[in-house]
C-alpha cells in the first residue's frame, strides 16, 4: 500500500489537474490518516478523528466486490456511473501499490470503460459473476460486455438501441 506521503503528493498533483475526478480524490483522502487529513485542509480543526480503512485486504475486497455493479452499469450504458467506477478503480489500485496500475491504459475510455474493466478483472481475477447483493448480471450481459471490451458495438445498439456505444 502507497505511503501517506505518496498519497498527500498524489493529491496534490491530481487537484492542480483541470480534469480532475472527485471520486478518485475522495477515496484517496479516506486512505489518509486524521493528522495527514487536517494538515492537507490547511490545519482544518473540524476533522472528526477517524481509522482508516483501508488495507490491502480491504482495497482487495473493494476491487472484488465492486465489479458486479461496475459490469452491470457499463452494459445498461450509464456514462456518469460508469465513469464514477473507472474513478474508483484508479485511486483503489493506486493505493494498493501491487504493480498493476501501469498495465492499464485507464485513458482508454472506449465503451464507457468497458476495456479498463475487462482488464482489472484479468489481472485480479475477479469472477464474471451473475449477481451480488444489490445488482445482478443477466446471463446475456456477458456477451454485451465481452463486446464492448472489444471496442464493438454491443449486440443490443446494433439492433437500434439509440443509447449507444
Ligand atoms: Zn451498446
Amino acid at each position: 500500500m502507497k505511503s501517506q506521503v505518496e498519497i498527500l503528493a498524489r493529491i496534490e498533483i491530481l487537484s492542480d489537474e483541470f480534469v480532475s475526478s472527485v471520486e478518485d480524490i475522495c477515496d484517496l483522502r479516506r486512505a489518509l490518516t486524521t493528522k495527514n487529513l487536517m494538515l492537507l485542509d490547511n490545519n482544518a480543526t473540524n476533522i472528526e478523528p477517524r481509522q482508516i480503512t483501508y488495507t490491502d485486504y480491504t482495497l482487495l475486497e473493494e476491487i472484488n466486490t465492486y465489479m458486479c455493479f461496475a459490469i452491470c452499469k457499463v452494459v445498461e450504458h450509464k456514462g456518469f456511473l460508469s465513469c464514477r467506477s473507472i474513478d474508483h478503480y484508479k485511486a483503489w489500485i493506486w493505493l494498493l501499490n501491487d504493480g498493476n496500475y501501469d498495465k492499464i491504459y485507464w485513458d482508454d475510455y472506449a465503451n464507457y470503460g468497458c476495456p479498463i474493466l475487462l482488464k482489472i478483472i484479468e489481472l485480479y481475477n475477479i469472477p464474471f459473476s451473475y449477481e451480488n447483493v444489490e445488482y445482478s448480471v443477466e446471463k446475456g450481459d456477458r456477451d454485451i460486455f465481452y463486446t464492448m471490451a472489444k471496442g464493438q458495438i454491443c449486440p443490443n445498439c446494433l439492433e437500434g438501441d439509440t443509447s449507444g456505444c
